[in-house]
């Protein structure tokens, strides 16, 4: 199985919940830690005590950039990662309401998207990870399909379990 190109990979199993990639990500692109702002999100899921940090990429096909109606977003053919080109973008809000991590934001404050970069290669979100939960580097399709699977079972658990809650609660 190939490598992929570079890509943020997500451990979520090691992730504590403890949010500083999200105040890492801020500070490096906004120069502020407000965690509104930043590229990346994390997910808290109480029933199952479990944090998943959602990260943009790599996604098989990029709903963000089919969207656009404007080629505002782009992918590189090669990392597969995309990028928006700001002066091209006229917020409609597609790309955010389609991505399937929920990591393309619309910024109220200043009326503009955004979404990481990558940071240009040194992802300032994994090197504040204190855990690894977050890491950048080449990885094998394979294993983040892996990864997604084992997140999906996860997901699966909670809509179960909510389930058969509603079925006792209406007994
Ligand atoms: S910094 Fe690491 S451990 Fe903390 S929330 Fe982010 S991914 Fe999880
Ligand atoms: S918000 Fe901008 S980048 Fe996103 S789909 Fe609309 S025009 Fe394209
Ligand atoms: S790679 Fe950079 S822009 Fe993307 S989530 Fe991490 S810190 Fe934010």
């Amino acid at each position: 199985m190939l490598d992929l190109p570079a890509q943020l990979t997500v451990d979520y199993t090691k992730c504590t919940g403890c949010r500083i990639c999200e105040l890492a990500c801020s500070a490096k692109k906004e120069g502020l830690f407000n965690p509104a702002l930043a590229r990346l999100k994390i997910v808290r899921y109480d029933d199952l005590g479990m944090d998943i940090p959602n990260v943009c990429g790599p996604c098989d096909e990029a709903p963000c950039v089919d969207i656009c109606p404007v080629y505002a977003m782009r992918r590189d053919p090669l990392s597969r990662m995309t990028y928006l080109d700001e002066d091209k973008c006229i917020l409609c809000k597609s790309c955010a309401g389609v991505c399937v991590n929920g990591v393309i934001k619309l910024d109220t404050s200043r009326m503009r998207i955004i979404k990481c970069d990558h940071c240009g290669g040194d992802p300032e979100c994994a090197k504040a990870c204190p855990t690894g939960a977050i890491q950048y580097g080449s990885i094998s399709q394979s294993t983040i399909r892996g990864r997604h699977g084992k997140m999906i079972h996860y997901l699966k658990e909670i809509e179960r379990t909510a389930l058969a809650e509603q079925t006792d609660g209406e007994k």
